[in-house]
């Protein structure tokens, strides 16, 4: 080299961080540098990507990095590029070199991610033989990753695949730059890698050498196969056979809850669903979820698949098990949890023999590991947004940034009691566990605690500062808080959900927020579930809410809201001061209550809720749903948590525009003169399709006279909407588009879930509010 290059030439730094580890970065970087014929070194560090290059012009420089920005591996996220000029240092070539690892550091670990094109291709190449048909099949783009860690830094020793020793070829593409399966962890081929088989439920051998060809001519004729995945295992059956479609609801005791469906690829989802750009975009994205869509087809799947729903729960194949198994048959799949009800997925083959078996009559085992396991996510799409329901596998451990920075600090916050989560907070990461299911279940307790050790040691936590819990004390989390030994800070539960919102949309200033949910302790330790909350100098106070209704029988009335029901029209039939019998008014309002229950039950409810015998009192959203679904004739008992507003939404009229007059006195909404009105239209024989429609419009509308007061009262411009109320998609578009167009913003949940899954996070950025209020007391 000249030594008039050599003066010219400089040396700078430039540090990427994000998710950059084990998605292919270094290779991508390696021939990068090589197509800019520039010199240097690329390095992993605990933290980020370090590269060093030499060049003459800050305009290579500068293009270098808009190339590493634009044509980064799909996998991988970048949070930040900077760069520095240092010290001059002279270089050969461009090189790879060593990992570093440095103590301490906070590390982004990257989820498991959907088999990529060049694996599909491999799989289904006859000509590439190495990975013809091999089930295991990855690179640095695609394959698990969280699923089959032990421990940080992600290398081979330190995942379930240490086991498993590569062959000569394997070896060859995981040393060279220029292979895609450079430095791919769970790397493996036929030769060296895991293996399927199939068994029966008790364990006997079907076939080792076909597996997947013995699989699918079980499915064909209608059995339900356990399957191995990604996270755990899924319950298979031929999603087009009624029978065997029931079969599984019957002996996975789940009758009516609607189940997940695989189809074989994108075009069979176009035919058979009313898609969108964004949803094929979530469809076919390295994550994918469970996306729920709208049907176009009604005769594509077997009705027991999901009842009164305008929706299907869609996957597409995301493992290459998966891909093989729908290259032999020509049907979709039902693919639920391996699991009994609220149970966790099961993930060993052991485990899996022996919860699995009176449900499924084959098992496709293998013998990779499965270190944490990881249920399939749902998301939908709102507005051309990605909402997540359930955040589990594709988008668990990534972190959600919160405008909050708590440095070194770290808060533990434990979620709520169902769709229980956790949440660990340090810096500005708050890294939400994945779905980790109701922790009343004993199972489902114990996969909270081994996750969190999991958490612990992947983020390299040692201790917690703050502990962040539900303010109810019976909730299975609460008490898990209280045992910690450190300080701990209950957080009530609609509070935690409005915080959510703030936390993720990273709001500043004040807030207005409408929390709708189902059930939550309040501050008065009554029962909440329809606040609208202000959030203002940090403050949360509680502005209004329903007037307060009594639960005949508590949780029994939850799983059969007809009880519910005969609460409302008890207010309103003394309220009427009417003189028939009770029943009687009853059965002339809601004449279908005669076949749904006798006089006797009727007078017994009236008995219990005048003398308020096990009746607590509620002020809850979800319960006026459930009200109004059961007085509509739709869910009068539940099989799953949600049924009776689903009902309700799915048959709404969604071309009525019409609504019932709303009156909102005090931030307080008037339900019982909406169900009033509603009752008028039942006698005048309005079909429930309309009257549906009309009260979920008048809700949004309601929301919309709530926030105008607000923001003549208190100068509020941002809305917040969350609870698992707003999981309803025509409340929630509804209530968005009518006061996006009165110049409000409005925010709700799209990365955490904006039903209890999404509390920890919550919990956890209140936690740092306080943790920021005490240092600054220091
Ligand atoms: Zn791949
Ligand atoms: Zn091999």
């Amino acid at each position: 080299m000249n030594k008039e290059l050599i003066k010219k030439e400089k040396t700078y730094s430039i540090k990427v961080t994000g998710i950059v580890q084990g998605v292919g970065f270094r290779p991508f970087i390696f021939n990068l540098a090589s197509r800019f014929k520039l010199k240097g070194m690329v390095t992993n560090t605990t933290e980020a990507v370090d590269i060093v290059i030499n060049t003459t012009s800050k305009k290579t420089l500068a293009a270098f990095m808009d190339k590493i920005n634009k044509d980064r591996p799909s996998a991988a996220y970048i949070e930040r590029i900077v760069f520095e000029q240092v010290p001059y240092r002279s270089f050969n070539n461009f090189s790879i070199t060593k990992s570093k690892k440095s103590q301490n550091r906070f590390q982004l670990v990257s989820p498991d991610l959907a088999t990529c094109q060049d694996c599909i291709s491999d799989i289904n190449n006859s000509s590439f033989g190495r990975r013809y048909g091999y089930p295991f099949t990855n690179c640095t783009n695609c394959g698990p990753r969280f699923t089959i860690m032990e421990s940080f830094p992600y290398d081979r020793y330190q995942t379930t695949m240490k086991k498993f020793e590569m062959c000569k070829d394997c070896q060859l593409e995981y040393q060279n730059p220029f292979d895609r399966r450079f430095h791919a962890q769970p790397n493996a081929c036929h030769k060296c890698g895991p293996k399927l088989w199939l068994v029966d439920n008790k364990n006997n051998l079907i076939s080792s050498t076909g597996p997947l060809e013995a699989a699918a001519r079980k499915l064909k004729q209608g059995h339900i196969i356990a399957l191995k995945s990604l996270g755990g295992f899924q319950l298979a059956v031929d999603a087009t056979n009624p029978e065997a479609v029931i079969k599984l609801r019957n002996k996975k005791n789940r009758p009516h809850k609607p189940l997940a469906v695989m189809v074989r690829n994108i075009e069979t989802v176009k035919k058979n669903f009313t898609v969108s750009q964004a949803e094929i975009k979530m469809l076919t994205s390295p994550s994918a979820p469970i996306v729920l869509l709208n049907k176009k087809n009604k005769n594509f799947l077997a009705e027991g698949i999901s009842f009164y729903n305008r929706m299907d729960g869609i996957m597409l194949p995301y493992t290459p098990i998966h891909h093989l198994l729908f290259n032999l048959i020509d049907f979709p799949l039902v693919m639920t949890s391996g699991n009994n009800s609220e149970e966790p997925i099961a993930k060993d083959n052991q485990e899996a023999l022996e919860k699995l078996s009176p449900i499924a009559g084959y098992f496709l085992l293998h013998d990779r590991d499965i270190y944490s396991r990881y249920d399939d996510s749902v998301v939908k799409e709102i507005n051309k947004n990605q909402m997540i329901i359930r955040r589990a596998r594709g988008f668990s451990p990534y972190p959600i940034k919160i405008g909050l920075d708590i440095g070194d600090k770290c808060i533990l916050a434990v979620g709520a009691q169902e769709k229980n989560t956790f949440c660990v907070l340090t810096r500005n990461y708050a890294i939400i566990s994945q779905h980790l299911g109701e922790l009343d279940d004993a199972d489902s307790f114990a996969f909270f605690k081994e996750t969190l050790e999991v958490y612990k040691r992947l983020f390299n936590v040692t201790e917690f500062d703050l502990v962040a819990h539900d303010l109810h004390p019976g909730y299975t989390s609460s008490k898990f808080a209280q045992h910690l030994g450190i300080p701990t800070m209950g957080i009530q539960h609609h509070q935690a959900h409005m915080a959510s919102v703030i936390a993720e949309n990273n709001l500043q200033g004040d807030v207005l927020g409408i929390t709708w949910d189902g059930t939550g302790l309040g501050l008065d330790e009554k029962i909440w579930g329809s606040e609208i909350l202000l959030l203002k100098e940090k403050q949360i106070t509680r502005l209004g809410n329903l007037s307060e209704k009594l639960i005949p029988g508590g949780e029994a009335a939850i799983r059969n809201p007809y009880r519910m029901a005969i609460s409302y029209l008890l207010e309103i039939y003394r309220k009427q001061n009417r003189k028939q019998q009770f029943s009687e008014y009853i059965y002339d309002n809601c004449p279908h209550f005669i076949k749904l229950i006798g006089k006797n039950e009727i007078e017994i409810l009236k008995h219990q809720l005048e003398i308020k015998f096990n009746s607590p009192a509620t002020t809850s959203m979800g319960r006026f749903f459930d009200a109004v679904s059961s007085i509509l004739n739709l869910t009068s008992t539940i099989s799953y948590e949600g049924q009776a507003a689903i009902h309700l939404e799915s048959i709404a009229d969604l071309r009525c525009t019409q609504e019932y007059r709303s009156h909102i006195d005090h931030f307080c909404m008037d339900d019982m003169a909406i169900l009033e009105q509603i009752l008028e239209d039942i006698k005048n024989k309005v079909p429930a399709s309309i009257i549906s429609a009309k009260f979920h419009n008048t809700l949004a509308s309601a929301i919309l006279d709530i926030c105008k007061i607000a923001q003549d009262k208190y100068n509020i411009f941002q809305v917040a909407l969350s609870g698992g109320v707003f999981q309803n998609t025509l409340l929630l578009k509804n209530t968005l588009s009518k006061l996006s167009k009165q110049g409000f913003e409005v925010f709700s949940n799209y990365k955490a879930p904006v039903n209890d899954g999404g509390i920890s996070l919550g919990q956890a950025y209140m936690a740092a509010l306080e943790l920021e209020r005490s240092n600054r007391c220091v």
